[in-house]
């Protein structure tokens, strides 16, 4: 039998993304409504490490849940890499007495969590806040969302100069491992080309279509580019396509932190919400060392393990309505 959770810890951890603040609302809300005491951990692990952690209540969460970022703040940290680092992290806890833990963040965050909770009794369960989408075993990561619209809003409007000018754009968007950003606003907003890290990309397909629009001097191109493409981002890209069209008018733009920042979408605060709610139920529950996630509309339990990256996933039809809808 789980022992029954009575405090319980919470914090962001690794890349942050907007809707982090959602999750740490309803986690909070959810615990103390269920009696529970809530406490709050700075700057990831770093803050278990250093024994920044505070208590929360309701109104420590008021008026947070339509801010990007994440107020808990966020941190990559190195010693939590080392045993002893994270030994140092479960005395802390152990101290204050807080036996099951919140952990919002991506997959290295997760896989941080795998280990604490392989190593120590505190049961871990995470909640999957990414603005990349690489998670597998759920429809959507807290902060997606909104980073495809910020993304879909800046090329809309570049797409209105790049169309006045009869220009070639190469727009990189964020996207180190995982192309879903590049894929999701490429199609919204009707790029010819999409460049993702999980497929190879013709580019000698590109260089011909261009040629030939050079040829009947209607040279507007959109190319969405994540920025682990297999060139290495929009700038390369723009080099190979300057060497085969040299009196072509190329621009990069790269949307870069932009896409991190911002209120969240409305979807994004409602997955958070609804993701947070069920963390602390599941902790209630005596689940651990899960993720939740949420799969055709449904709460899904996946464990830790298995959210690796999800390469490989972007499927052939894609890339084939990409190029229909393009022509
Ligand atoms: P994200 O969670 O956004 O993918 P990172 O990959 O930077 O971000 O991971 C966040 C933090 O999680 C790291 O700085 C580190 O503290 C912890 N972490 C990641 N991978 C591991 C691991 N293999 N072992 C222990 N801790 C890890």
């Amino acid at each position: 039998m789980a022992q029954k959770v009575t405090k319980i810890g919470v914090l962001t951890s690794g890349g942050d993304s907007p809707g982090m603040n959602a999750a740490i609302r309803a986690v909070v809300r959810t615990g103390i409504y269920h009696g529970l005491e809530v406490f709050g951990i700075m700057r990831g692990y770093q803050g278990m490490i250093e024994d920044d952690i505070f208590r929360m209540e309701g109104r420590s969460v008021a008026n947070i849940i339509q801010r990007g970022g994440t107020i808990l703040k966020t941190a990559r940290c190195k010693e939590f890499f080392e045993p002893e680092g994270r030994k140092k992290a479960y005395e802390n806890l152990k101290r204050r007495g807080i036996d099951g833990l919140v952990i919002i963040g991506g997959d290295g965050s997760f896989r941080g969590a795998v280990k604490f909770s392989n190593e120590f009794d505190i049961p871990c369960i995470g909640l999957a806040g990414t603005i990349d989408k690489d998670i597998n075993g759920t429809d959507f990561t807290i902060g997606f969302d909104t980073a495809v619209n910020t993304a879909v809003e800046a090329i809309d409007k570049i797409r209105d100069t790049m169309d006045a000018h009869d220009r070639i754009f190469i727009i990189e968007v964020m996207g180190r491992d995982a192309g879903y950003i590049a894929l999701h606003s490429g199609i919204a907003t009707g790029a010819e080309n999409i460049l993702v890290p999980e497929r190879k990309t013709n580019m000698d397909d590109i260089i011909t279509s261009l040629l030939e629009k050079e040829r009947r001097k209607k040279l507007v191109n959109l190319i969405v580019v994540a920025e682990g493409d297999e060139f290495g981002g929009a700038t390369e890209v723009e080099k190979v396509l300057k060497k085969n069209l040299p009196n072509a008018e190329i621009r990069v733009c790269i949307l870069g932190h932009i896409q991190r920042g911002g209120s969240p979408s409305c979807i994004d605060r409602l997955i958070a919400s609804r993701m947070g709610y069920h963390a602390v139920e599941s902790l209630m529950e005596g689940r651990h060392n899960v993720f939740v996630g949420i799969l055709n509309n449904k709460m899904h339990y996946i464990p830790l393990e298995t959210a690796v990256k999800n390469k490989g996933r972007i499927s052939e039809e894609w890339m084939k309505i990409v190029k229909i809808l393009a022509s």
